[in-house]
């Protein structure tokens, strides 16, 4: 599962959740923030499709039509192993609340009865979330959002102002400033022209949080490939591109497992010589891997806060220390000296010195 999002950062994550428990830092006090992460992009540039390679799972539902027609807010959940139910990956969705989905293509089922219930059945979009939590020992806790595309001109029950609602309601998930945008756009179309960059870019004008996707590298006309899409020469991103290789609608109809999609996908990358030198932007693995490093650094900016909260908590608790007074030391009386006040003030502070490192350990 090297190609799941942020599952190299669960022991990270871990690690700073025993330090707060072993400190008694309140979570009202500090909390380690939740990442969140959506997608954006023109309806059927692969969107879905991504979001799913990257959580390594089939559960949504994708196709050459609008199928997402309401956001799905997808809480990743670490579940710990000995914790109920053995760990074992389960769903569940916020409008069934207690009924445990074990099977993941009935997820699917699920997101397109309840996209029905709230949005019809004729193409029509609402703005109204779809929640579904995903527990498993293999997830990071983050928040991913799976967005409607945006369409043009309105066909079905949608309302003439299509546009316009969509990207409003895109923009509502994504100016929040903790979101990750995934910017997803087909290679078979003009990235100078992507209305998946173009939302981002409003929503995010210094680029500081929006990675490109380029998709369907598979289907470019004979004769072009997308290098200089991933070499940031048609529209220069500062966190770059990431050129992938998802399933088709024949995989899709002949239900192709995401395994034998990545195996496709490596297989494609290395038979097709001109991406050779930009492999380093080549594929969902190397995708995972890049989000994993732009979480890693979006949890470390947090550091210096946990930091500042441990170090007034050892405050106080020597403060407090202090006023219990020293208890007289005697060579003979090994048990006092162990619980005399020197040695508790010794113990307490080797412990808190030992969870800043912890917490930080390049200072
Ligand atoms: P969304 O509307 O942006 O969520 O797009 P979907 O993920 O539902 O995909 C739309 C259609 O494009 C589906 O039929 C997918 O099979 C197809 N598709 C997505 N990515 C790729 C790709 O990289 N290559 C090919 N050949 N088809 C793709
Ligand atoms: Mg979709």
């Amino acid at each position: 599962t090297a190609a799941t999002i942020g599952s190299s950062l669960i022991p990270l994550i871990n690690k700073l959740k025993d330090v707060l428990a072993t400190s008694g830092v309140k979570s009202s006090d500090f909390d380690i923030p939740i990442p969140r992460m959506a997608v954006v992009g023109s309806q059927s540039s692969g969107k879905s499709s991504v979001l799913e390679a990257l959580v390594g799972r089939d559960f949504l539902p994708r196709g050459c039509d609008i199928c997402t027609r309401r956001p799905l807010v997808l809480t990743l959940e670490n579940l710990h192993p000995n914790s109920d139910d053995n760990g074992v990956e389960r769903g569940e969705f916020g409008h069934l609340p207690g009924d445990r989905f074990y099977d993941f293509s009935q997820i699917r089922r699920e997101i397109q009865a309840e996209t029905e219930r709230k949005a019809g059945c004729n193409k029509g979009v609402s703005e109204e979330e779809i929640i579904l939590k995903i527990s498993s020992p293999n997830v990071l806790n983050m928040v991913l959002i799976d967005l409607p595309g945006i369409t043009k001109a309105p066909v079905g029950d949608q309302p003439r102002d299509i546009e316009a609602r969509i990207k409003r309601m895109i923009l509502a998930h994504i100016n929040n400033e903790n979101c990750i945008i995934l910017a997803v756009s087909p290679a078979n179309s003009d990235l100078a022209t992507s209305d998946a960059l173009h939302i981002a870019k409003l929503a995010d004008p210094s680029g500081s949080r929006t990675v490109g996707v380029i998709t369907k590298l598979d289907i470019m006309d004979r004769g072009t490939n997308a290098c200089n899409f991933l070499l940031g020469k048609v529209v220069p991103l500062k966190l770059g591109y990431v050129g992938v290789v998802n399933r088709c609608q024949e995989d899709i109809n002949k239900n192709r497992s995401i395994q034998e999609a990545l195996a496709y996908e490596e297989q494609f990358f290395h038979d097709h010589l001109v991406y050779n030198g930009v492999s380093n932007r080549c594929g969902i693995p190397r995708l995972a891997k890049k989000l994993n490093q732009i979480l890693e650094q979006h949890i470390r900016k947090y550091l210096p806060c946990l930091k500042a909260v441990l170090k007034s908590r050892m405050h106080a608790a020597m403060k407090e220390l202090q006023t219990y007074g020293d208890v007289v030391e005697s060579k003979e009386l090994s048990t006092k000296e162990l619980f005399g006040g020197a040695r508790i003030h010794y113990v307490f502070q080797s412990m808190f010195v030992k969870l800043l490192e912890e917490v930080d350990p390049c200072e």
